[in-house]
């Protein structure tokens, strides 16, 4: 596999709050963003598309307030983003215009990625910055999320934007270098996985919990970004940004975790649904029926066993086996109260039971994105 970002069309780069921002000063790291700008001016006049998705709001607004060190309230973490994200922005906009680029703020909520209209606005309007020759800078509308309904962790936030675009790669830059066979700073004997083919349990095993102080995310929101995109067709690396030029480094020292992308990735629409975060419930279903799924059917009503969650017609909820494996997501037709009247039951009896003529199927397989172990799929053998 030739693993190079250099060869890459369209990347998006995501930064951890813990580069951008000197927990000592509560500043912007300047030359350190500078060297980062570079790298970025680099892809572009080699010809690639680029989008930032920068943290950095709430570690540069909270000294600003006055707010003490660990964790915030939500308000404050709010308060602290409302100052920040002026600061953020305006080192952005500065550094990216002394390489002549245009930086355009993008903030996002998790709204915007979940709700299908939104989630279409807000790939039109990225698209047409690109088209234009800006560099979007986004980061998450801190300010406005509130605990129920927000990403937290600008890790997601990236794969979700990355999909969106079609982007090729997802550069995750942070605090730690890639992904280990164990945490390093517990294992001696922790060794770094240069590809990952595919994410199986022991991989996710293995992300376990490594946060640091200024991010949310830790390796835990690493891979699950890494499976968002790679499942749809976009490439993901883990790469140290402890160093300047950081993006070239990649390339120089080979030292990073590629996830590969899917050689087949499930259509536009399928794509947005499986990456969906907010699920509103979960159809245990049968043997019989995962097998059907597989195949590329329907789920009817008579294979599912449980129900859970309260939903309405539309949300989201996730599909498990009988021993709790999810095998994907689906846009449920049923709400949680007539989909729990029908499991189990035969589709004919559905007006019987309802007292109207529902839908053949509780999930039809236009609306089920299932997951990459619950179909056959295969890898792609470069990057980009
Ligand atoms: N959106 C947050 C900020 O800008 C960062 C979230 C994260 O650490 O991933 O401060």
């Amino acid at each position: 596999m030739s693993e190079k970002v250099a060869e890459c069309r369209r990347v998006v780069v995501k930064i951890g709050s813990s580069l951008v921002v000197d927990s000592a000063t509560g500043s912007v790291k300047a030359s350190w963003l500078s060297s980062l700008v570079d790298d970025i001016a680099d892809l572009r006049a080699g010809g690639a598309d680029v989008i930032v998705v920068s943290s950095g709001a709430i570690a540069l607004g909270r000294g600003v307030l006055g707010l003490p060190g660990g964790a915030l309230k939500l308000e404050e973490s709010q308060a602290a983003a409302a100052v920040g994200q002026i600061a953020l922005a305006r080192a952005w906009s500065e550094f990216l215009g002394l390489r002549g680029l245009t930086a355009a703020q993008v903030l996002l909520t998790l709204g915007d990625t979940e709700e299908r209209r939104r989630y279409l606005n807000a790939r039109s309007t990225i698209q047409t910055l690109i088209g234009k020759g800006a560099v979007p800078v986004i980061n998450e509308n801190d300010t406005v999320a509130t605990s129920e309904i927000r990403y937290g962790d600008n890790d997601r936030l990236a794969a979700r934007v990355a999909t969106m675009a079609s982007a090729d790669l997802l550069i995750l830059l942070s605090d730690v270098d890639g992904l280990y066979t164990a945490p390093p700073a517990l294992d001696p004997e922790a060794t770094l996985i240069p590809v990952v083919e595919a994410i199986t349990p022991e991989i996710e095993a293995m992300a376990g919990a490594a946060g640091s102080e200024l991010s949310r995310g830790g390796m835990r929101t690493k891979v699950e970004a890494g499976r968002i995109a790679t499942e749809a067709g976009t490439a993901m690396v883990i790469a140290s940004g402890r160093r300047e030029h950081p993006i070239g480094a990649i390339d120089a020292t080979g030292k990073a975790t590629w996830f590969r992308a899917l050689d087949n990735p499930a259509a536009a629409r399928k794509t947005w649904i499986a990456g969906r975060l907010e699920t509103r419930g979960a159809l245990t279903i049968d043997d019989g029926a995962a097998r059907a799924l597989m195949s590329g059917k329907s789920l009817l009503p008579a294979g599912v066993v449980a129900v859970e969650g309260l939903f309405d017609r539309g949300d989201a909820v996730r599909i498990l086996d009988r021993s709790g494996r999810e095998l994907g997501r689906g846009l449920i037709a049923y709400d949680s109260g007539d989909a729990v009247r029908i499991a189990g039951k035969n589709s004919r009896a559905i007006e019987g039971i309802l007292g109207y003529r529902g839908r053949t199927a509780m999930v039809h397989r236009d609306d089920l994105a299932l997951q990459a172990g619950a179909r056959p799929v295969g890898r792609r053998s470069s990057v980009c």
